[in-house]
């Protein structure tokens, strides 16, 4: 299995590109800010925790996520691989996921991430926030919560991968279609190594 986790601080690009990377190889998007946003407008008291949080710019405890990506993980067990979009966002979760894709006799083939700076990270998402209609893409003081979040629980995650050996990153400014370029050549010789093996 090919299983990608994309990352990035938010309004680094992970949806836009996971979304080339999918027709490309065929995979399977989870996204768990996705997910939470489809439990926010089901109504369901999971969404209704979640928005309390997400609203305030935090993260949704650990043990929630990972429950839900398990759910999915377990819903696609015949696909061939998976592209994890916003997940893992701390160490506990990267831990989780590895322990859930060894029970499915898989693994994390490799993060990629995608580097973009803060003040380019707040320019976009606020422009974001006038098309996508998420709360927390119009507020410049959550949007720096956000990204505060990210600096501070969410960046030790690419230690955690790099120190598997299975971190690369790619510089996340610039032409779409040039990032997706990079982005596939990790891939295509991760895919040469595996074939190889
Ligand atoms: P995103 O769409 O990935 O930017 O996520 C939007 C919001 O959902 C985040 O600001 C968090 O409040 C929450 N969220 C999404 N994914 C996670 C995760 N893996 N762990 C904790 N909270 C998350």
């Amino acid at each position: 299995m090919l299983n990608i986790v994309l990352f990035g601080p938010p309004g680094a690009g992970k949806g836009t590109q996971s979304q080339k990377l999918i027709d490309k190889y065929n995979l399977i998007h989870l996204s768990t800010g996705d997910l939470l946003r489809s439990e926010i407008a089901a109504g369901t008291a999971l969404g209704l925790e979640a928005k309390k949080l997400m609203d305030n710019g935090l993260l949704v405890p650990d043990e929630v996520v990972i429950g839900m990506i398990e759910n999915k993980v377990k819903e696609h067990r015949q696909a061939p691989g998976f592209i994890f979009d916003g997940f893992p966002r701390t160490v506990p979760q990267a831990q989780g996921l590895d322990k859930l894709l060894q029970d499915n006799g898989t693994e994390i083939s490799c993060m990629i991430a995608l580097r973009v700076d803060d003040e380019e990270l707040t320019t976009r998402l606020l422009l974001r926030g006038k098309t996508s209609g998420r709360p927390d893409d119009q507020n410049e003081e959550l949007i720096r919560k956000r990204v505060q979040e990210y600096n501070t629980k969410t960046a030790p995650v690419a230690d955690y991968y790099a120190g598997q050996g299975k971190y690369f990153a790619v510089d996340g400014i610039g032409d779409i279609e040039d990032i997706f370029k990079a982005l596939c050549q990790h891939i295509d010789a991760l895919k040469e190594k595996q074939e190889e093996k």
